[in-house]
């Protein structure tokens, strides 16, 4: 089939208006590669229909939203149609009694949590840029941010999905409600799938009551160790906060705080329950707690989308009783100082560069004795941002992950052809 045959059998399935082709198109580049067109399906259906064209076609396809992030991970080895969520972002149904909402996956976070918000309830899931981050993306690549702390991650707030696979056939897993059914778990399946097994075409979600006021409290500390210790001495407070960030010097200047290592806690809840908990956190920190000046939620936004300002990032994750040694060792392992975001509950660390490696080669060994370091302390390291120029020495995921032959096996099972954003994956599956 040539290209444009591809194309016409797209505009018969989505529509003439819901294929995109030229410079429309290359906006969803990924690792080089341009497609030859973008799907936009907007309903399911279309969708399924879409997906049956290029599997006729064999045609390496690209699942997107907003098509924010198409270069996490390897760069695809092939790569012919984008199928974009985008003009399929409806709420299908919100049960607010129940606490439960269902929406297909192009919509956004701001847009879900905009339409939550009458019912005062708010899908908790905060990774950067909620303005363009979709549902379907933020499932694909399990993206958090501060609230992790108190709120959990996409699997723990996921109780059903809708997925297309490859050839167009339609797959369901869990349900709208709460208390579900047995069966394969796919939400956890394609939590962090990132594109490779199937396009989320929909998702059901526990929403939560969104707390009616909220507050930012900053600690200082003399460094980012210490600033660590003292997230801990929060964490084991009477005190019940939204999140606990530990921030370098570099991250809290970015941010727009005072250029020094800071705690930034965020509590939310009635205006009594906040007074009550600023004055318990009060006794811990000396000199005492600083309330953020202006709008809490623009400095706690600025915290939240610091990963998202990174030419080159990384996430490590290691036990939390050894973030401290781990940031030290990082630091003197690291040959330029990136800003660093700690979340420390979940002992997961944030490693930004702020501006593109002066020479690449000597920072793909900074990349390989950081990930070291990581293992060292029990833990791992992803490069989720990579400069092109940097990017072809350094393996984003790392290698040795454990695990690949079982996840080689479900990729056959559920992709054969491996079309699916081939090559992106865990050991260029
Ligand atoms: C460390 C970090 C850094 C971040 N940096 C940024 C940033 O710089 N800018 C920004 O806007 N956001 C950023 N985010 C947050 C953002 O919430 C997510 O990356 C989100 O995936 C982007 O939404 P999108 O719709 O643009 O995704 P896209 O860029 O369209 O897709 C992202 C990934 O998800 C897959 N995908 C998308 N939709 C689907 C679907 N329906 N089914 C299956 N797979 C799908 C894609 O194939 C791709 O692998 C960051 C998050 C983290 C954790």
């Amino acid at each position: 089939m040539t290209a444009a045959d591809l194309v016409e059998r797209l505009r018969a399935a989505a529509g003439t208006d819901g294929v995109l082709v030229g410079d429309a198109a290359r906006a969803y580049g990924a690792g080089g590669l341009t497609p030859a067109c973008v799907a936009l399906p907007d309903t399911v259906e279309a969708l399924e229909r879409c997906m049956a064209v290029t599997h006729a076609a064999g045609a390496a396809v690209i699942p997107a939203g907003s098509a924010t992030r198409l270069d996490v991970g390897h760069p695809p080895v092939r790569y012919d149609v984008a199928v974009s969520t985008r003009r399929l972002c409806r709420v299908q149904a919100h049960d607010d009694a129940d606490m439960t909402v269902t929406v297909d996956a192009g919509i956004t976070l701001a847009d879900l949590n905009g339409a939550l918000a009458a019912a005062g309830q708010w899908l908790p899931l905060d990774p950067p840029c909620p303005d363009t981050a979709t549902v379907g993306a933020v499932v694909a690549t399990d993206a958090s941010g501060p609230l992790r702390l108190s709120q959990g991650k996409v699997r723990d707030l996921l109780i059903g999905i809708t997925v297309v696979l490859a050839d167009g056939t339609r797959v369901r897993g869990g349900g709208r409600v709460v208390k579900n059914v047995a069966g394969y778990d796919l939400m956890k399946l394609f939590s962090g799938s990132h594109g490779t097994l199937g396009v989320v075409a929909g998702a059901s979600f526990k929403v939560r009551p969104r707390p009616a006021q909220r507050a930012l409290l900053l600690l200082t500390a003399a460094s980012l160790p210490a600033a660590v210790a003292l997230a801990v001495r929060v964490l084991d407070a009477p005190v019940a906060p939204l999140y606990v960030e530990a921030l370098n010097a570099a991250a809290a200047a970015h941010a727009g705080l005072p250029a020094q290592p800071i705690v930034a806690v965020g509590l939310g809840g009635s205006s009594k329950e906040i007074e009550v908990q600023m004055a318990r956190l009060n006794t811990l920190a000396e000199p005492p707690v600083v309330v953020s000046e202006g709008d809490p939620d623009r400095t706690y936004g600025a915290v939240r989308d610091l990963p998202a300002a990174a030419v080159c990032g990384a996430t490590a994750s290691v036990l939390p009783r050894r973030l401290g040694e781990f940031i030290d060792d990082a630091v003197e392992s690291s040959a330029t100082s990136p800003a660093l975001v700690v979340h420390v509950g979940s002992g997961v660390v944030r490693l930004c560069w702020l501006a593109p490696p002066a020479d690449p080669q000597s920072f793909a060994a900074t990349a390989e004795r950081l990930r070291a370091v990581a293992a060292g302390h029990g833990g791992w390291l992803v490069f989720d941002t990579l400069p092109s120029a940097s990017g072809a020495a350094i393996d984003p995921w790392g290698a040795g992950i454990p695990g690949v032959e079982l996840m080689r096996g479900i990729k056959r099972t559920l992709d054969p052809g491996g079309r699916l954003s081939p090559g992106r994956f865990v050991d260029r599956m």
